[in-house]
């Protein structure tokens, strides 16, 4: 039987660390499905597309082909053949992603791509609505959270650390818009499904996350 692990929750509260660690330690397939809205809305801005234009954005996705890669733990993402792993993590991109991602068109469009991929295989899936709506009836439901503080403060080391300039204060900013556009948007919005098990990570270490993740995904095993 494959294995569907689906984690949910607000901006950098650490899922796709903990989903990247997961995925390599049981040899799943890792799908970052934030990353396909970010790879929509670069080609977006490339083509001059508004991002509050549904119908010009839902086209522009039926024409593009979004290629998730997994290579030796290292995930690229293919936005038509062309490798846009860097670009997409861009702060402006951060800034805008989430305006693309409101539209039901696009929406419905990339969960059935979501749900292809997820399709005969071992799999961990990281997103805003994997439990509720791409995966709901994956074997183990996860929603992380934590303080937009202790959040922004996670992403400026992280860009420090990546030699990208960054504020704090820009970055508390940027995740609190973002998380009131993911959470008041009308289709599919970030809502902890009611079977999810939901792990406040403020004051937990990376390692002591991925351990109850796994634990929760044995007990999935022998149910
Ligand atoms: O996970 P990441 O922060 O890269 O996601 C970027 C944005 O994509 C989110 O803020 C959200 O607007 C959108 N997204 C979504 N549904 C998902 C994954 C991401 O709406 N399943």
């Amino acid at each position: 039987m494959d294995m569907q692990v689906a984690i949910d929750g607000p901006a950098a509260a650490g899922k796709s660390t903990v989903a990247k660690i997961i995925a390599d330690r049981l040899q799943y397939v890792y799908i970052d499905t934030g990353a396909m809205y970010r790879a929509l809305t670069l080609k977006a801005a490339e083509e001059g597309i508004e991002f509050d234009d549904e119908e010009k954005l839902a086209k522009l996705l039926e024409a593009s082909t979004i290629e998730l890669d997994q290579n030796h733990g290292q995930q690229r993402v293919y936005l038509n053949h062309q490798d846009v792993t860097e670009k997409i993590r861009e702060p402006w991109v951060s800034e805008n992603v989430s305006m693309v991602a409101q539209h039901a068109k696009v929406r419905q469009m990339m969960v059935e791509q979501q749900q292809m991929l997820a399709r005969s295989q071992n799999v961990v899936m990281d997103g805003r609505d994997i439990g509720t709506s791409v995966l709901p009836n994956a074997d183990v439901k996860i929603f992380l959270k934590a303080s937009v503080k202790e959040r922004a403060e996670r992403r400026y080391k992280e860009q420090i650390a990546k030699g990208i300039p960054s504020s704090i204060e820009t970055l508390e900013e940027e995740i609190a818009t973002r998380d009131r556009r993911d959470t008041e948007r009308k289709t599919s919005p970030l809502v902890k499904a009611e079977d999810a098990v939901e792990l406040d990570t403020t004051s937990l270490s990376i390692n002591e996350v991925v351990e109850k993740i796994l634990s929760l995904i044995e007990g999935a095993k022998i149910r």
